[in-house]
């Protein structure tokens, strides 16, 4: 049997088949992802794109990650259909809201690269701030599209790569176009702490600050133009 009831249960809180181990599969995303079984097909690809999401841009992963469980407190608990996930477990405790500000807005911006996940920290009055699980049930054509949009690539928290002969022209208040795109996702993934841009391809007075703040740190002329020594300093030749 690939499906079960568990308690009684058949479906869980998300409206997903309570299954068996052997329904899912290890994604290998980022580390600690070994210790968490997730169902195949959509909630693999998207969960898993998650992680890697989260690992890289909120808060590294130290910590076993939990997928998939055999058992809950809860009867209709989501990790008994392998489609919900928790990261840093030791450090992010049920019940209680211990993330700072600046996780809690890079945990956001990722939410809005993968709709179809929900976040547990929006339960009011039992928060949950290392939960994360599909929004909509098993067989929701929104999952499909999640997948469709994950591997297809685009959009994605990676800045898009273009190619190394490019040559990067001097970005200032007022450019427009793909390498402002480019310089914004770039930013945003490199500096979650300060860049929160909207990845526009305008350079406005977001993106501008955003780079004097990026050129004070750097010890440059903080000037808001991004001009050859500013792309050098972000690894861009
Ligand atoms: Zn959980």
């Amino acid at each position: 049997m690939s499906f079960r009831s568990y308690k009684g249960n058949t479906i869980t809180e998300a409206g997903w088949r309570i299954c068996d181990r052997n329904e899912c599969e290890i994604v290998n995303t980022a580390p600690f992802m070994n210790t968490a079984p997730l169902r195949k097909g959509a909630p693999a690809i998207i969960l898993g794109a998650l992680a890697k999401y989260l690992h890289e841009n909120v808060r590294p992963f130290t910590s076993p990650v939990w997928g998939w469980s055999a058992e809950n407190s809860l009867a209709d608990s989501n990790h008994l259909g392998g489609v919900s996930l928790d990261f840093w477990a030791p450090i992010r405790p049920m019940g209680r809201y211990t993330m700072p500000a600046n996780e809690v807005a890079a945990t956001k911006r990722g939410l809005e690269l993968f709709p179809e996940v929900f976040w547990g920290r929006a339960w009011t009055g039992n928060p949950d701030e290392m939960h994360f699980q599909m929004r909509y049930r098993e067989g929701d054509p929104r999952n499909d599209a999640g997948v469709r949009r994950i591997v297809g690539g685009a959009p994605s928290p990676t800045p898009p790569t273009l190619a190394p002969s490019v040559s990067r022209p001097t970005l200032m208040r007022g450019a427009t176009g793909v390498h402002v795109s480019y310089l914004q996702a770039l930013f945003n993934r490199a500096y979650p702490l300060y860049s929160k841009l909207a990845v526009d391809g305008d350079f406005g007075p977001a993106t501008e600050a955003v780079t004097r703040e990026f050129q004070r740190r750097s010890n440059l002329a903080a000037d808001g133009i991004v001009g050859p020594a500013t792309w050098r300093a972000l690894g861009v030749k």
